[in-house]
């Protein structure tokens, strides 16, 4: 059975079709520039890359263009070859704690929470509805980044402010980043051959987040109501004290969107380094003694050992921490960094395990306390299992 995993922006969409049961990737790629000029693609197929321009002036269009690819490069037959397709959904509030099959009421829910999504649930409706055009008889799903949370207790998940503010416009702590935590999660039990588990799982990209996750269940994240939450990012703040923002405002007569650009675009890695808000500039930066790069790197390894600190006292301990994502699964120094920073807790690193990239592999020494893991992600996969189960 064929099922396409899509992940679409405003003007993007990136696709991987599987075949299911057997999670054997089919072909993959990126659309860009969707109803822009200059529109092209990128296709992955056998181990080849090909780039190619095309005329994509909406998400119908980009889902026709990849039908013909598919076609082409004998992948399907007809278009009833791909049995569903599961759509990535950044949001979906507390309506949604798993992936469902989307009918009128689930898109409908999906485009009210674009309040709190904004660069993102409407783009997600708007690769649904294409998707719905060009795949009449596919069975169409939604993957909500935020449904894994879903699990995380009132008292982690509300914030000390005036409680018309969650009853009212719905202010509270959903996270992100809830398809990866989950993946990885899962396989991080595989490996240990249990689910009785308590886990650290550290998506650090150029957006970051850290779950604690008990028993399979994700009992705390560091995101909250927007991804601009928790951890340092590239460009993004994490954890300030809230009262700056009126602070500045104030001051600098920035209104809300130029606040809103500042804390989400300007700030983080990038703001301390004035470099750039890439890890691996800043670990270039480093090697060249850059004074602004070793400082953004201090603060942001302190920021991620701060929450793995708060998350091993909150679940009375801990079996594994993960690392995932971009960084999480590449930067060797960021890893050392982070785990030289728990030998307090007796967590301590195998510096030759650790000298390597997006390899699954443990990286603590034997008498560690807790063990240390590198489990590269894979949401797409994560995505299209979700969407095996709900058709079955
Ligand atoms: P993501 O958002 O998961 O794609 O992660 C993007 C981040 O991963 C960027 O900050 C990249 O600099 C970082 N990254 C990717 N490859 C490496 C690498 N080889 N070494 C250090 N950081 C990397």
């Amino acid at each position: 059975m064929k099922i396409l995993s899509v992940n679409a922006g405003s003007s993007s969409l990136k696709f991987q079709l599987y075949k299911m049961p057997e999670e054997k990737v089919l072909i993959s790629g990126l659309m860009e520039r969707i109803g822009m000029d200059n529109s092209f693609y990128t296709i992955k197929i056998n181990g080849e890359k090909i780039k190619k321009e095309a005329n994509l002036e909406n998400h119908e269009k980009a889902f026709e263009v990849l039908v013909d690819e598919l076609k082409s490069n004998n992948v399907i037959d007809s278009l009833n070859d791909i049995k569903a397709i599961g759509h990535r959904i950044v949001q979906g509030g507390d309506y949604f704690d798993k992936s469902v099959i989307i009918d009128d009421d689930v898109l409908s829910k999906i485009e009210e929470l674009s309040a709190l999504a904004p660069l993102h649930n409407p783009a997600a409706v708007t690769g649904i509805k294409a998707a719905k055009e060009v795949f009449p008889n596919a069975i169409l799903t939604a993957v909500f980044d935020t449904a894994f949370h879903q699990t995380i207790p009132e008292e982690n998940y509300l914030y000390a402010l005036p409680y018309n503010w969650y009853t009212d416009y719905k202010v509270r702590k959903y996270g992100a980043h809830g398809t990866s935590h989950k993946f990885v999660s899962q396989r991080m039990n595989e490996i240990l051959k249990r689910t009785d588990t308590k886990l650290i799982t550290c998506h650090i990209g150029n957006g970051a987040s850290i779950s604690a996750v008990v028993n399979g269940k994700c009992v705390n994240t560091s995101m909250g109501l927007t991804p601009n939450a928790g951890l340092i990012m590239g460009t993004r703040c994490g954890d300030i004290d809230a009262s700056i923002i009126p602070y500045i405002m104030q001051k600098t007569n920035m209104d809300t969107k130029q606040i809103d650009n500042a804390i989400n675009k300007e700030s983080g890695l990038l703001a301390i380094s004035r470099k750039s808000s890439d890890s691996r500039d800043i670990e270039d930066g480093i090697k060249n003694g850059d004074k602004n790069c070793i400082l953004a790197q201090k603060m942001y390894v302190r920021r991620i050992v701060d929450y793995i600190a708060k998350y091993y006292v909150e679940m009375n301990g801990c079996d594994a921490i993960c690392f995932t994502a971009g960084i999480g699964e590449n930067s060797a120094d960021t890893r050392r960094d982070v785990i030289k920073e728990l030998n307090v807790l007796g967590i301590y690193l195998d510096e030759d395990a650790n000298n390597v990239r997006g390899k699954e592999r443990l990286i603590s020494t034997k008498d560690s306390k807790v063990q240390c893991y590198i489990i590269p992600t894979d949401e797409e996969l994560m995505i299209a299992r979700d969407t095996l189960e709900l058709i079955k």
